[in-house]
């Protein structure tokens, strides 16, 4: 594939399909500008899936409300410390503190005070939340508590294609608004998209990296789209090779397009290759995020079928990703936090 100088949708569609020789051509081309905007360091994030409950019926989402066969838990505490304490040790320099999403004030206060334990007694651990959509003073205190950095994923950026994935209370607007007011704050912030769902168009992938560009992101998490059987949109058979190569391609194109922001491998693309996480941190990816919920609570956040690692260990786990970032050549980072270099340059107002 040639070298474009400036970028285009054309070039962008063109990429998105690249098999063969212009695929790897893309890959190769994405883990240059990787190494020189971000270096070939691998960061990881150890990911706390502290609750499944959810008050939103999302209609791709194995813990959306309406899921009764799923047993609902929240962890407490003293519980989630033990693992934070657990990343320390094997020297994950950030968190991820995921749940499905409840509004209220007791939730507030609970991230809140969990954050405030992490940062004074792990005060070198960079913490993420991921718990969905919250107004603005939940988010300030969130900040305001010790978080440093929240993902939120969009989805979709397309507004039809949006309704189509969620139901009718939930709006792309009110999710937009959300990024918003988090860079406001001054979060760290990250978003990502589903790749491959029933009707999605690639003109959609593209706007979709367009879309992270224009919201100026600071961390991207995307993976394929991965049928649950207790769903909505479960049906149509999904082609999983076109989902790996549209990932690898996004992950790829993403990369060239920002070049300095932090972009994950995540755990989804291994579901649907054995050495899909490899391949994403090879396609310009440098973030990865190990499994450390515990053992008995994984079994019960299935966001997606087959989700992988359910009963390894969080410290088979922790062996199994330094073996497989050595594998690709890249360097396994420990006890650094990572923080996006685009965050940085952006909080100091650099190009
Ligand atoms: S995607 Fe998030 S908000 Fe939607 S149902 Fe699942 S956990 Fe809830």
């Amino acid at each position: 594939m040639a070298k474009t100088t400036s970028i285009s949708k054309e070039w962008m569609l063109e990429a998105l399909v690249a098999r063969g020789d212009e695929q790897k051509q893309l890959h190769e081309l994405a883990a240059k500008i990787r190494d020189e905007n971000v270096s070939n360091n691998v960061y990881f994030r150890g990911l706390i899936e502290f609750s499944n409950i959810c008050k939103n019926d999302c209609f791709y989402c194995g813990i959306r409300k309406s899921n009764n066969t799923t047993k609902r838990y929240t962890m407490d505490k003293h519980e989630i410390l033990v693992v934070v304490e657990f990343c320390e040790k094997s020297g994950y320099g950030s968190i991820v503190l995921q749940s499905g999403e409840q509004k209220s004030k007791k939730f507030t206060t609970f991230v809140s005070t969990v954050v405030e334990e992490v940062r004074k007694n792990f005060p070198k651990m960079s913490i993420t939340l991921c718990v969905g959509e919250q107004e603005k003073e939940a988010y300030q205190q969130f900040f305001e508590s010790g978080a440093q950095r929240y993902l939120l994923r969009i989805e979709t950026s397309n507004q039809e294609y949006y309704k189509k994935l969620h139901p009718k209370n939930m709006n792309f607007s009110d999710r937009y608004n959300c990024l918003v007011n988090l860079k406001n704050i001054g979060f760290q912030v990250g978003t990502g998209v589903m790749i491959n769902a029933p009707s999605q168009t690639l003109d959609m992938l593209v706007e979709d990296i367009l879309f992270f560009k224009e919201i100026d992101a600071d961390m991207i998490g995307m993976g394929p789209y991965i049928p649950h059987s207790k769903t909505p949109l479960y049906g149509a058979a999904v082609d999983n090779v076109e989902s790996l190569n549209l990932t690898l391609n996004m992950i790829a194109l993403t990369r060239i397009m920002m070049p300095d922001i932090n972009i994950a491998a995540t755990t989804a693309l291994q579901v649907i290759h054995p050495r899909g996480r490899e391949r994403g941190l090879l396609s310009g990816a440098n973030v990865i995020m190990p499994l450390v919920t515990p053992i008995k609570y994984r079994k019960d956040y299935m966001l997606y079928d087959d989700k992988p690692c359910i009963n390894e260990s969080s410290e088979q786990c922790a062996n199994c990703v330094v073996g497989r970032i050595n594998s690709v050549k890249l360097i396994p980072k420990r006890w650094e936090t990572g923080d996006s270099i685009h965050y940085l340059k952006r909080i100091k107002n650099v190009d």
